[in-house]
């Protein structure tokens, strides 16, 4: 769904901008349902674009947002230029929050985003999905081994020594056929120990040729509720009470 979003939850009050992308460069993840909404098509794309980021840039100026999430369903670093240019004013002084594959993720590029938006703090969100490389590899084909793991978290820990206004949040996957609970909760443990906290997202299975949903045990989501810094539950209603993570408003 694309658009503006106002949300308030364990992350803090933030407007979610959800933009179109062109179709990811990687674009071989078993589970990944983004191509329903990217495009070829340069104009609309574009136009599109401007319209959302218009609007986006009205409402956390008026309503005073502090933190803004950024997403187009593949890489922040795959989206035109036309569409980087307008998010500054949106990124300035704001928490600004992006999402990226592990591979435009470098000292160079944060240096070359942080001096290009001035954000108050930089949120970089990497889709590793699953801790195990095995199964993130060979079943859910992300493209990112465990090597590209480590690298940003050293990139992450010389960042925190040198007082950077950057941190990482990890995205889990649960509920998909190929990823056993034991497996996920691995995943929040390690990536947490890693990085500065985990999104777990609820997979949906969008298109036929997709891994099956799988039930999800009373354990595992009191588990999630419990360690990640966020569950996205993807419209599934599961009654816990909010809880703010640490630093957020
Ligand atoms: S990296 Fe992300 S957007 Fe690209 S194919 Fe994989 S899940 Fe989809």
């Amino acid at each position: 769904m694309l658009g503006v979003f106002k949300q308030d939850d364990s992350l803090g009050r933030r407007l979610v901008v959800i933009l179109k992308g062109f179709p990811c460069s990687w674009g071989r993840c078993t589970f990944c349902p983004f191509a329903l909404e990217q495009s070829f098509n340069l104009r609309e794309v574009m136009e599109t674009n401007r319209k959302i980021v218009k609007e986006a840039i009205e409402i956390a100026e008026n309503e005073g947002y502090e933190r803004v999430a950024v997403f187009n369903g593949s890489s922040f670093h795959e989206l035109l230029y036309d569409t980087v240019e307008r998010l500054r004013p949106l990124a300035r002084n704001r928490i600004f929050e992006i999402e990226e594959r592990s591979e435009y993720v470098t000292k160079e590029s944060i240096d070359a985003l942080l001096n290009y938006y001035s954000p108050r703090r930089l949120v970089i969100r990497v889709g590793f999905e699953v801790f195990d490389e095995g199964i993130r590899e060979e079943l859910l084909r992300k493209g990112m081994p465990n090597s590209e793991v480590f690298r940003l978290a050293r990139l992450r820990k010389e960042l925190r020594e040198m007082s950077y206004p950057v941190e990482f949040l990890i995205y889990v996957l649960f509920g998909i056929e190929y990823i056993p609970e034991e497996k996920v909760i691995e995943s929040v443990r390690k990536f947490k120990e890693l990085f500065d906290g985990v999104i777990a997202v609820r997979y949906r299975k969008y298109l036929p040729n997709h891994p099956r949903e799988v039930p999800v045990s009373r354990e595992l989501a009191s588990f999630l509720n419990a360690e990640a810094d966020l569950v996205d539950w993807g419209g599934e209603q599961w009654e816990f009470p909010t809880r703010k993570r640490k630093g957020s408003k």
